[in-house]
């Protein structure tokens, strides 16, 4: 009778940990398969946990969220620029997360402040410039590259960019419209040519004479200079005497209709953990967004900076004050 008791005992603490070895987290992720899955498979390794994925681009993930609703096989999305994941939390795609450890390790302007999602990575827009031409000492603040020594030598990307609307609709948060909107005039007044459609290729233009300051990710200027070190370009950081330089993140959060809602929690904190930072970052070329955590030799080499301590949401928030604004400016 003993004997049968303990039989069934030992039957159910298997079955237990079976149930617990077989935990699946299905992941909709804007961010590509080569930065995400080392770090799917990493988790995997340490936990037992499962994890399914799909990607996609925002727009269409976000899209297919909405459409399956309650029925969503989606426990967490994943996805870049803070203004696609206050999008996403606008539409109610994502549950507010209450985690110690997601707030401890987060810095509170890297999240939403009602906890629907947290940055893992941080990307900085700053100034590049012309090693050739350009003396760091002429360079001051995004503002200042509207000043009238740079007529001809700006080179940009499309406004059409969310990157770039960002940038202005925190703009617009730190100086108010009216200023934030001189300042963009500025810029395209001193436009040596046309928008790009992509930092790499403003960075080229640069490089091969084309203009002399612009306006980058820093991990496109990384990724140019592992296969060109020798161009003739370096980063500056700009603002550094006052709000400091315009960051924005890669992030993510659990869907509103997780079907295994716990499994993607501890998930989330362990990414946002000194374990699985570098991993989310370094191979992108950003920043951890834990700030105990240091960033790849490569990157560390730009140096650090002051970023702009502005909650990350405001990309969202202002973006279509932002759209309308570049627009008027004359902003293409
Ligand atoms: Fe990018």
């Amino acid at each position: 009778m003993h004997f049968l008791k303990y039989v069934t005992a030992l039957l159910f603490t298997m079955l237990a940990s079976l149930a617990m070895a077989a935990d699946e987290i299905v992941v909709y992720s804007a961010r590509n398969e080569q930065l995400i899955k080392p770090l799917f498979d990493a988790y995997t390794a340490a936990t037992g946990t499962q994890i399914k994925f799909i990607t996609d681009k925002e727009g269409p993930l976000l899209e297919k969220l909405k459409a399956e609703g309650k029925d969503s096989p989606a426990d967490m999305l994943i996805t870049v620029d803070a203004g696609n994941l206050w999008l996403a939390a606008k539409q109610g795609v994502l549950a507010k997360v209450d985690s110690k450890m997601l707030t401890a390790n987060i810095p509170a302007h890297l999240r939403d402040p009602g906890n629907r999602w947290f940055g893992l990575s941080v990307r900085a827009r700053t100034i590049v410039y012309s090693t050739a031409r350009v003396k760091p000492a002429e360079l001051s603040t995004y503002e200042s590259l509207g000043d009238k020594k740079w007529h001809g030598r700006l080179c940009l990307r499309t406004s059409k960019k969310v990157y770039n609307q960002s940038l202005v609709a925190m703009m617009i948060a730190r100086l108010g419209e009216a200023k934030t909107e001189q300042v963009v005039k500025s810029w395209v007044a001193n436009l040596a040519t046309d928008v790009f459609p992509d930092d790499t290729k403003l960075m080229e233009a640069m490089a091969a004479g084309q203009c002399d300051v612009g306006i980058v990710n820093t991990y496109y200027f990384g990724r140019l200079m592992k296969k060109q070190p020798e161009a003739p370009l370096a980063l500056f950081w700009p603002n550094q005497k006052d709000r400091g330089v315009h960051v924005n993140v890669s992030g993510a959060g659990v869907t509103a209709h997780a079907k295994h809602r716990q499994a993607a929690v501890k998930f989330l904190e362990w990414l946002s953990s000194k374990q699985a930072q570098n991993m989310f970052a370094d191979e992108n070329l950003e920043y951890p967004a834990n700030p105990q955590v240091k960033p790849a030799a490569m990157v560390a080499t730009w140096g650090q900076f002051k970023q702009d301590t502005i909650n990350v949401s405001k990309a969202g928030s202002l973006q279509v004050k932002a759209v309308m604004l570049m627009d008027r400016a004359g902003y293409k």
